[in-house]
């Protein structure tokens, strides 16, 4: 059993990207937008922040009160869309109740959209023809490749259906030929088909939703999950402790995918400023 290591993972293509900007004549630029006082956003947008800085990426932080209005937010986003040092649009989700914010993310460009969020995008992704992937599922198939993992023929389960993360999940792992199937609120016997899983990705929000019993002996298990344990600590979906010994490689919160998401943001906002 192998404790997939996402820091490490994540800090060599960081120094990928890095080379890569140090010698372009480009420097890429990534707007972020954050509407209230969600403390989680707020640290994860920092944390976004950050990260561009280190690797040379120029970032340009714009904040709303918890009270703008719908107009408001999409005249930010139309602004945003005309400056030519801006290659990358990134809207902070969740907006406050009351915004729409997939009428609001229809004012971010395909050409800057560097969550891979917008129409274009997805249909892109379902043709097989990817441009910008969802940084989340995209961060889990470079793990899948570094650790060597032939997804060909192989049955993989996708646990969520979200079209940030468990959709596309499913496209990229099926344009890479797994048979892959997608579970969900209403899947009846989700142990049984999690069984039979050789890769199991668990993007549900739920702790200790997946237990050994769900899991085959030599899996590969990808937990997606961010949620807090009864103690408060940051912690997956996965029964970590008693999951890991049936694997053959798994991820740990955090420490897994989580880095990846923040790095596959920066790839994605060099694809989008180097017009690759
Ligand atoms: P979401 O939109 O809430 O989707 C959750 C999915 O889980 C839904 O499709 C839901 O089914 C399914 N689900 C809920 N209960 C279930 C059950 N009992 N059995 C089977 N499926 C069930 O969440 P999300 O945005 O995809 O995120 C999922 C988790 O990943 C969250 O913890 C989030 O914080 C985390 N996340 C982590 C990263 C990272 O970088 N590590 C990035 C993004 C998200 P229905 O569709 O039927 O409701």
């Amino acid at each position: 059993m192998k404790i997939i290591d996402g820091k490490a993972l994540a800090a060599t293509l960081r120094a990928e990207l890095k080379d890569k900007i140090e010698n372009s004549n480009i420097q890429p630029g990534l707007a972020v937008v954050i509407v209230g006082n969600d403390p989680a956003s707020r640290i994860y947008v920092r944390n976004k922040i950050k990260a561009c800085g280190e690797i040379g990426i120029r970032s340009f932080s714009y904040e709303l009160p918890e009270t703008a209005t719908q107009k408001e937010v999409e005249d930010l986003l139309d602004a945003l869309a005309e400056k030519d040092e801006i290659h990358g649009i990134l809207l902070q989700l969740p907006l406050p109740k009351g915004l729409d914010s997939e009428a609001a993310m229809a004012h971010i460009p395909f050409e800057k959209d560097v969550d891979g969020f917008s129409a274009e995008n997805l249909g892109l992704l379902t043709l097989h023809k990817e441009k910008v992937v969802a940084c989340t599922p995209l961060g889990i198939m470079k793990i899948l490749e570094n650790e060597g993992v032939d997804l060909c023929g192989k049955h993989a389960v996708v646990i969520g259906r979200s079209d940030t993360v468990g959709k596309p999940m499913a496209m990229l792992l099926l344009n890479a030929n797994a048979t892959v199937t997608v579970c969900h609120s209403k899947t009846v016997d989700l142990k049984a088909i999690c069984r039979t899983a050789d890769v199991l990705v668990s993007a549900v929000g739920k702790a200790k939703f997946v237990t050994a019993d769900m899991v085959k002996e030599g899996a590969v298990v990808i937990d997606v999950g961010m949620n807090r344990d009864e103690d408060g600590k940051l912690c997956g979906d996965v029964d970590f402790e008693n999951v890991k010994e049936k694997t053959s490689c798994i991820t740990p919160v955090p420490g897994g995918v989580g880095p990846m998401t923040i790095t596959m943001l920066m790839y994605n906002t060099c694809i989008t400023a180097f017009k690759e």
